[in-house]
């Protein structure tokens, strides 16, 4: 994920960027109107914090120029306190969102996850996919199509395990440690009798998918094209 700063202050656009870069985004500083705004009409960002008050060019300025020119990007305005009308000035010239300074940069990532979320950019982290599957992790729920079935913490744990790591073989030791720890007295069989678990209600809500055994080597998600 791109993310465009459009800033003049340069502390804060650091600070910014910092944060950003913990949560693993890309982040490309822009500190006046001008050089900001060609950035954002020749690179592709998924999203771009745009300043209002702005050395050359304005943030509105800025703002409705991109907008004529189609650009689809989403774009989050940071307004400052005294500037009471930005806020609406910005949002009825289609900026999706916009954040008061001072802000915290808890609040600024969650609003910037929100709007990737609400513009598709990114899809729920609460949900993951493999083929036809989709494990909620939040409801501990398996689902295919229209079925769903509940699962055990354990299964969860596993699942998750599998369509995090979606192309790769995973053995039996690494599940065990992972799940159960390294000093678990769990007994070495638990994977084996959790994933035939998983596998009975892969079957019950009907999907294609099946965690396969690699003999010798341990585990892998697979979907079956035939059926
Ligand atoms: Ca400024």
């Amino acid at each position: 994920m791109n993310i465009l700063i459009i800033e003049d202050e340069y502390s804060l656009a650091d600070a910014v960027a910092e944060a950003l870069k913990k949560e693993k985004f890309n982040v490309c500083i822009k500190t006046n109107g001008e050089d900001g705004e060609d950035e954002a009409l020749t690179e592709s960002y998924d999203l771009i914090l745009l300043d209002v008050m702005l050395p050359k060019k304005n943030g509105f300025e800025i703002l409705k120029f991109l907008k004529q020119e189609k650009i689809k990007t989403p774009i989050i305005m940071l307004t400052a306190k005294s500037e009471i009308d930005d806020k609406l000035n910005g949002l009825e010239h289609g900026a999706d969102d916009y954040i008061t300074k001072p802000f915290s940069m808890r609040e600024l990532i969650a609003r910037i996850k929100a709007v990737l979320k609400r513009t598709n950019r990114i899809e729920d982290t609460d949900i993951l996919k493999f083929g036809d599957l989709k494990l909620d992790l939040k409801n501990a729920k398996l689902k295919c199509n229209d079925n769903e079935i509940q699962i055990s913490g354990k299964e969860l744990e596993l699942l998750e395990q599998f369509l995090l790591n979606k192309n790769q073989i995973l053995s039996r030791e690494g599940l065990m440690e992972r799940i159960w720890g390294y000093e678990s007295e769990a007994e070495y069989n638990n994977v084996e009798v959790y994933i035939t678990f998983i596998r009975r209600k892969l079957k019950l809500i009907d999907s294609k998918v099946n965690i396969k055994a690699v003999r010798g080597i341990g585990y892998k998600l697979e979907e079956k094209n035939d059926k």
